[in-house]
């Protein structure tokens, strides 16, 4: 019986990109090269104009390429964001999945509240060591015989595509993804939540923590992109 790995590490690693601020000014410009087509064009105004008249297009001549390890039920989320977006995720039918498991992190809020309303979900932290610890304790002994149960079907012959379906949606997989920075925005207005935001979403945990390195990363690369779309109240053009 194979050892089970659990973490609450969900990575995101930025792996290629192409273009950045200046291939959106050039595009929006329609130039070949970065001139300017006046003297007083700036790459920070042209898109700053942009953004705000949601000229969306041009935020499509720049793009990320990420490799993210997450579990199952992220994946099941991201895949719904469909234009702009590429996945390239790892087989379950040609490999055998590896047995590593999703736990919340000890700050993570994790219980329903006296009250709780489903469209505006607010959770409280479990306060008490005893009870986080137990609640992992369980999930590992679940996510335990779900792995075997997968072995013993896989020792038996049966096929993987098959086998994995014991497998819940804490088990972790991996995907190259593949964005421009419009989809991005668009992700981003979806999938983080910020009271400074026009349309203030709130998306399950796990994902934001995704969307929050990719934010980082289009911060540090696009920093005119996306300085605009914070002042813009982070809605996707
Ligand atoms: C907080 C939250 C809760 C959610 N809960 C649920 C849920 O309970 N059940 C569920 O099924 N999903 C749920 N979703 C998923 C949601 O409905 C979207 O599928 C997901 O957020 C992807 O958004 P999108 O369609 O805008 O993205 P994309 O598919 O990337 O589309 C981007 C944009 O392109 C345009 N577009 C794309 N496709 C079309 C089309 N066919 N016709 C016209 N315009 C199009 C739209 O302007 C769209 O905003 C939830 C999402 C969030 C953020």
């Amino acid at each position: 019986m194979t050892e089970i790995v659990i973490t609450s590490e969900i990575t995101v690693e930025l792996i290629d990109t192409m273009g950045g601020d200046k291939s959106v000014s050039r595009a929006a410009w329609v130039r070949k090269d970065f001139t300017p087509p006046t003297p007083k064009s700036t790459t920070e105004g042209v898109i700053g104009t942009m953004m705000e008249k949601r000229h969306g297009t041009p935020f499509e001549a720049a793009c990320f390429q990420f490799h993210v390890h997450a579990p199952i039920k992220v994946w099941r989320e991201h895949h719904r964001h469909r234009i702009g977006w590429s996945y390239n995720e790892e087989s379950g039918r040609y490999k055998t999945l590896e047995p590593v498991f999703y736990v919340p992190p000890r700050d993570r809020p994790i219980i329903r509240p006296e009250g709780f309303k489903s469209m505006n979900p607010k959770f409280n932290t479990i306060l008490d060591d005893g009870e986080y610890e137990g609640m992992v304790r369980e999930m590992k002994e679940a996510y335990a015989d779900a792995y075997n149960t997968y072995e013993l079907l896989l020792a038996k012959g049966v096929d993987r595509g098959l086998a994995r379906d014991v497998l819940g949606v804490g088990i972790y997989s991996s995907c190259i993804t593949t964005c421009n920075a419009r989809s991005l925005m668009a992700f981003l207005e979806l999938r983080t939540t910020e009271e400074t935001a026009k349309r203030p979403s709130k998306p399950l945990y796990e994902i934001e923590v995704v969307a929050r390195k990719y934010e980082a990363f289009f911060a540090e690369r696009m920093p005119v992109t996306y300085a605009a779309w914070v002042r813009g109240g982070r809605m996707a053009p």
